[in-house]
């Protein structure tokens, strides 16, 4: 009996001991495999850190090719994929503003009604009141009517619940600037039709149409009485936002869901401008900078396959690599493939990883931004977001220095498009009077992104040079495009000598 035990105890000894070599093989062969795995998933971010590559010498070839197409857009229409709209916008506020006026931005996510109280060069903005609410996705691909009746419906509750003191005199109505945020062929100050939609907006029965008479009509619909005195878009809104409090600005800079550009240009210097010469001489030119494509801009497969995929393929390329709809996409496809081919996750690839734009810029931003030495903010956006758990500090790290990538080139190649108008105005270098020239810049991207914008504002420098450096101001015109709107509608009102 005993030496039975003894015997069945040796034995189980002797298995026990075949397991544990086993064991320790299996262990060897999985640190093999894992190290494998990670060797890999490191090649693939070593090889998209180089794609995406942003050199100040490609920075200056980029920025010189934006110049040659601005010149080519204002040759002739359809010359470049830079349209280069004529604003009608040919003088900008002057703070000699007065009265009531209203302003709708449009143009993201979401939208904004507005009051603004002017009471010219003395008292300057007396009041200002806004609402916000965010456009239902179903309405972003629904029909025109459905979404221009939603908008009209927020502007009748705004109007309806404001006090007497707003009510503007017997016989006067209401008037409207309209940030409309999207490419417009202009044919006045206040009306255009939609050339096509962006950001993600998709409602084919509005392309073609004049957008001032939808929302007009709308706006009847809803018996609401308003005039829309002027069609802008955010860049011009912030141009005319940011001159209003400040006589040097020149340019506007749009970095939110998408990206665009606006400045001033004098009027001879736009071959396909035919009407009169304005009498400043001057006329506001919406870039559509988002549309910008060069050889120049560093694409990679992922960036290919998401134009692909996109709601607007071949379109609005510049936008796809630098705001903020398109970012935390482009870092989800990168981890995806990471997932995919490296295991980076571990055996299973995460299923939310598979779906399309579920990584949003903001989140992104908060992963990037995490300084906890155990990057726990990381940790938790990775599960919140993406179900993924237990992520070692080696693992988030890694993920860190994807946003890095993700967000320095697309700061640094919003860099190189200023500098590019900077050139096109001849306010590149010091010039003989040594003039300010002020960038309004706005966008949620611009002003929740830190280090996006440290990166953006750090590289402007860089390429200007330190002695240029100092006459170019990058200032944060904060919603400057509503009340902007609001200022344009003031200076196009019908009732300008009351
Ligand atoms: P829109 O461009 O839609 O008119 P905004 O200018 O407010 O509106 O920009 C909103 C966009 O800004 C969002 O779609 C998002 O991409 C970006 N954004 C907002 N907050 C953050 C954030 N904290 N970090 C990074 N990006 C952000
Ligand atoms: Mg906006």
């Amino acid at each position: 009996m005993k030496e039975g035990m003894g015997k069945v105890a040796v034995g189980a000894a002797v298995i026990g001991a075949a397991a544990v070599v086993g064991v320790a093989a299996l262990v060897v062969r999985q640190r093999m495999k894992t190290s494998g795995r990670w060797a890999r998933a490191m090649g693939i971010v070593k090889e998209f850190e180089e794609k995406c590559g942003t050199p100040e010498g490609k920075l200056k070839q980029v920025a010189d090719a934006l110049t040659v197409e601005m010149h080519a857009g204002l040759a002739s229409e359809g010359g470049s994929k830079l349209k280069m709209l004529i604003s009608y916008v040919d003088s900008l506020p002057t703070g000699n503003e007065k009265g009531v006026f209203y302003a709708l931005d449009l143009g993201g996510t979401n939208f904004r009604v507005l009051r603004v109280e002017l009471g010219g060069r003395e008292e300057g903005i007396i009041h200002q009141e806004f609402a916000e609410a965010s456009i239902p996705p179903a309405l972003m691909c629904g029909n025109s009517d459905a979404l221009f009746d939603y908008i009209a419906e927020k502007l009748a509750s705004f109007i309806d619940e404001e006090e007497q003191r707003f009510h503007q005199p017997a016989g006067r109505q209401r008037e409207l600037g309209f940030t409309f945020s999207f490419p417009v062929m202009q044919t006045s100050i206040n009306s255009g039709t939609l050339i096509r939609w962006t950001k993600g907006f998709s409602i084919d029965d509005a392309v073609g149409q004049d957008i001032v008479a939808e929302l007009t009509e709308a706006l009847r619909r809803k018996g609401v009485e308003m005039r829309v005195a002027a069609l802008v878009n955010d860049t011009i809104g912030t141009l005319a936002g940011g001159r209003y409090t400040n006589n040097d600005v020149a340019v506007a800079v749009i970095l939110g869901t998408g990206t665009n550009a606006a400045y001033v240009e004098r009027a001879q210097a736009i071959p396909k401008w035919h009407g009169p010469l304005p009498q400043s001489g001057e006329m506001v030119i919406n870039m559509e900078w988002g549309n910008f494509r060069s050889s120049h801009l560093p694409l990679t497969e992922y960036d290919h396959a998401l134009d692909v995929e996109s709601l607007n393929p071949g379109e609005q390329i510049f936008e796809k690599l630098t705001s903020g709809m398109y970012l935390g996409e482009i870092l989800r496809r990168v981890l995806l493939k990471m997932a995919v081919e490296a295991s980076f996750f571990g055996d299973v690839v995460p299923p939310k990883l598979e779906i399309p734009f579920v990584l949003r810029t903001p989140d992104m931003s908060a992963i990037h931004n995490d300084s906890s030495s155990d990057l726990r903010v990381v940790g938790s956006k990775l599960k919140d977001i993406l179900e993924i758990s237990n992520t070692s500090l080696k693992t988030r790290r890694v993920i860190v220095e994807l946003c890095n990538i993700v967000a320095t080139r697309g700061a640094r190649l919003a860099a190189a498009g200023v500098l590019g108008v900077l050139k096109k105005m001849g306010r590149d270098s010091l010039t003989e009077g040594g003039e300010k020239t002020v960038i309004a810049m706005d966008g949620g991207l611009y002003e929740h992104y830190t280090e996006y914008r440290e990166c953006l504002e750090s590289t402007l420098n860089e390429l200007i040079g330190e002695e240029a450096a100092a006459t170019i101001v990058v200032e944060h015109s904060n919603d400057g495009s509503g009340i902007g709107a609001a200022l344009l509608a003031a200076s196009n009102s019908l009732y300008l000598d009351q």
